[in-house]
């Protein structure tokens, strides 16, 4: 049987930290689901790109780290009010998986209550590599954010204009 993995980002957006992440899981699992949590928000500070957007990041950056596209599935699944019957939820949309590999403290706790193995990653630069740290420097107007991402995913940003969005959204009227 096919070992196959879960990881639950909302990839706002996609990081190096997420692609160390994700590669780490590879030497434990053959085949890796990717949700891509929270898929109904966008144009948020928070959240500022839509899963479609996401999914697109993902796909570069995977195709940048050398990870094969037919040993991943890519699954937005969106929020919902009953934390208890969310990891229900994601196995309604997710093809089957037996480990669900975790940092996010609730997303462990959830997967566990329902008999999951679950496994923690260790941190990649945890400090420098994280979406909200990408996110303030953009804000900022400070280019370092470009390299806490991968390339594809950087230039997929300035495309999309990414960085005028999330700055127009905290402007104030
Ligand atoms: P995220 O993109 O911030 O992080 C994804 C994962 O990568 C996390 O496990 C995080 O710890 C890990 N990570 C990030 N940077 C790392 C680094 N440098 N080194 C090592 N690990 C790193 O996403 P998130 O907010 O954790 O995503 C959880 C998703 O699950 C959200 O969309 C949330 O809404 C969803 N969720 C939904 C419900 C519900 O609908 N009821 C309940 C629980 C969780």
């Amino acid at each position: 049987m096919v070992k196959r993995g879960l990881f639950v980002g909302r990839f706002q957006p996609p990081h190096l930290g997420h692609i160390e992440v994700i590669k780490w899981c590879f030497r434990h699992v053959d085949e890796l689901v990717i949700v891509i949590g929270s898929a109904q928000e966008s144009h948020t500070l928070k959240n500022p790109f839509t899963a479609g957007e996401r999914i697109e990041m993902l796909r570069l950056a995977l195709r940048d780290a050398g990870i094969r596209a037919d040993k991943v599935y890519l699954i937005p699944v969106p929020d919902i009010a009953m934390n208890f019957v969310w990891p229900r939820y994601v196995e309604l949309f997710a093809p089957r998986f037996q480990i669900v590999f975790t940092r996010n403290p609730l997303v462990a706790r959830l997967f566990s209550e329902y008999g999951y193995k679950i496994v923690e990653p260790p941190s990649f630069s945890r400090e420098e590599y994280s979406a909200t740290h990408v996110r303030e420097l953009m804000l900022a107007g400070n280019d370092r954010w470009r390299q806490l991402v991968p390339r594809s995913v950087e230039k997929y940003i300035d495309n999309i204009k990414g960085v005028e969005r999330l700055q127009q959204i905290a402007m104030k009227d």
